[in-house]
């Protein structure tokens, strides 16, 4: 029977072994929007891997739109919600964090044990000979490539860190090279839309699962399988879900404890204050 009540997931959460699930509703309040608005549907069409890897024309097209948003994207700073996170973790109570977001906030906040299952915008790879990189060191080539691009182009910054810009300008934008191999085929490090999560990070998560008292999806709709099937495997073992998330969420009542829709920040700051001082036992 799910509930809807604060202190049903305080109750839950104050026993410890809390594996947190959180993505990308988790990071709106610092500033990068959501792919999906509070009715599940999708308002971005993301680039996929095989389109950014089959043209020059795609990855001018991508790198110009990334290059721009890049400086708000680097900038953007953890939210209450993720300083929340980071002290019921250091109280003790949450484990293990799996998340779907791409921005490193966890980390910045000061979380340990993040597992990123979508990957990092803080790096790209060459795909042609494997050489990983700082993102930061591709921005330095991609600014000496482009001495006279105008990066302060002002459209809304989309989830991947990117903006959408006046297509005249793309065209003129000069591809950064991997200075291994001279390829031109860099893609950010992360999974992007139509790839999948690497095997070996989806079996350690799926062990993390299994090992866990309780999962808390925090800011996640659950609307792509990376993500729901660990809470599939989670309702199979008898293993509790509460779900904090501002809209819709695929995760049916039969499989989730605790359902509350509410804003991230507000809902966990309060959990973590009503919790502070209780250390699991
Ligand atoms: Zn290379």
């Amino acid at each position: 029977m799910v509930t809807t009540d604060p202190a049903a997931l305080a109750e839950l959460v104050s026993g410890g072994g809390v594996l947190a699930l959180t993505g990308a509703g988790l990071s709106t309040d610092s500033g990068i929007p959501d792919y999906r608005g509070a009715d599940g549907k999708r308002r971005f069409q993301p680039m996929t891997a095989q389109e950014l890897l089959a043209t020059p024309a795609a990855r001018q097209r991508y790198w110009a739109r990334s290059y721009v948003g890049w400086p708000r994207f680097a900038a953007a700073e953890p939210n209450a919600g993720h300083t929340a996170v980071a002290s019921l973790q250091g109280a003790g109570l949450v484990g293990p964090i799996i998340t779907q977001n791409v921005d490193g906030l966890h980390q910045a906040a000061g979380s340990r044990g993040v597992a990123e299952l979508h990957g990092s915008l803080t790096h790209v790879v060459c795909m042609h000979c494997g050489e990983r990189y700082d993102r930061s060191m591709v921005d330095e080539w991609l600014q000496l490539a482009n001495p006279d691009f105008d990066r302060s182009a002002t459209g809304a910054l989309r989830p991947d860190g990117d903006v959408a810009i006046a297509e005249s300008l793309i065209g003129d934008f000069r591809l950064a090279h991997c200075v291994v191999c001279g390829s031109d085929l860099l893609k950010p490090d992360v999974v992007m839309f139509g790839e999948s999560v690497p095997k070996d990070l989806v079996e350690q998560c799926f062990a993390q699962v299994e090992a866990a008292r309780v999962i808390l999806v925090l800011g996640s709709s659950l609307a792509v399988m990376s993500g729901y099937r660990f809470i599939r495997r989670a309702v199979r073992r008898g293993i509790p879900v509460a779900v904090v998330t501002h809209g819709w969420t695929r995760a049916t009542d039969e499989e989730v404890s605790v359902r509350i829709d509410a804003p991230l920040a507000t809902t966990l700051t309060e959990l973590a204050d009503s919790l502070a001082g209780r250390r699991a036992s």
